[in-house]
């Protein structure tokens, strides 16, 4: 059998319809995948179940067809993983990786922030519970890890996890299995050997290439994607209200997300049928005219 040497896939979370940021790392991962020969897997990240709808789903599965996307296999259901999530949890936490938190929200309310806006764990908990309190929440211990990695786009990218993120949640006090853990277990499970994604996400990579360390699992190839940013500077979410794409005109906005990553489309290409922005998209594909961005987005 041939072995797979590049399995790519695109990971929405649906929160929301389907936008240019996004749209823009469908296209990115697509044509990375497409143009390698290899695989596009499409998985439904919906483990943060109170902010996702399976409507929103389904949405998304229309709107990513309507705009050419064919995905190899059947999407997979984070919403459907826990028992592959517990079950990773138990192992770290019998090899010591992970510790009983019981902190409350407010007890964190004047730790640090991240980068990326997450609380940096202070390490109250972190040798042990304090006497009389229950564990709320499981945390992956970060200790002094330096990670770098080089990124396809971004170049070198090192961090010092410690006071960049801090030890990081990997079981949330309401329950759920936090994003970190999730997409690696999901990543490593479907043998997934290139993400490719938005920059958004960046101190996340770090966060999951110590995890993929602690369970001994293969680090995929890394590509950051410039960042869709609207007029006040804001990544484009269902939190900055970003406009659902307009699924009449998929030729436009697919034409739209080859230009943002710099793939300067032929005027005249956005008036011709989706498929044949995809042939044009396959054929002229190169991932070193990506910038690095961020940059406005170009569609209301
Ligand atoms: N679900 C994440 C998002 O929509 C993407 C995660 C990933 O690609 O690893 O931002």
């Amino acid at each position: 059998m041939l072995k797979v040497t590049y399995r790519g896939r695109f990971a929405p979370s649906p929160t929301g319809p389907l936008h240019f940021g996004s749209l823009v790392a469908a296209t990115g991962s697509f044509l990375e995948a497409r143009t390698h020969g290899g695989e596009w897997l499409l998985r439904i990240e919906d483990v943060d179940a109170p902010r996702c709808s399976s409507a929103a789903a389904t949405a998304m599965l229309s709107a990513l067809e309507a705009h050419g996307f064919e995905w190899d296999g059947h999407p997979v259901w984070q919403s459907r993983r826990a028992d592959a999530y517990a079950a990773t949890l138990e192992r770290l936490i019998a090899a010591g990786h992970v510790f009983a938190c019981a902190c409350t929200r407010r007890e964190l309310a004047d730790s640090a922030i991240a980068p990326d806006g997450a609380a940096i764990y202070p390490g109250t908990c972190r040798a042990g519970l304090p006497p009389g309190r229950a564990a709320r929440a499981w945390r992956l211990r970060v200790g002094t890890a330096r990670i770098a990695f080089d990124d396809a786009i971004q170049g070198h990218v090192e961090s010092d996890l410690a006071r960049e993120a801090g030890d990081f949640i990997l079981r949330r006090a309401d329950g759920l299995f936090a994003y970190q853990l999730a997409v690696v277990v999901d990543d490593a499970e479907a043998g997934i050997t290139h993400v490719v994604r938005g920059a958004d996400l960046l101190l996340s990579t770090a966060r999951q290439i110590h995890l993929q360390g602690c369970l001994g699992v293969a680090m995929p190839a890394y590509a950051h994607l410039p960042v869709a940013v609207n007029a006040a500077g804001e990544k484009l979410s269902k939190q900055t209200l970003a406009a659902p794409l307009d699924l009449l005109r998929p030729a436009a906005s697919v034409v739209a997300a080859l230009d943002f990553l710099g793939q300067s489309p032929p005027a005249g290409l956005a008036a011709a049928d989706v498929a044949a922005v995809w042939a044009w998209a396959v054929a002229n594909w190169r991932l070193a005219r990506v910038p690095r961005g961020p940059a406005p987005c170009p569609v209301a």
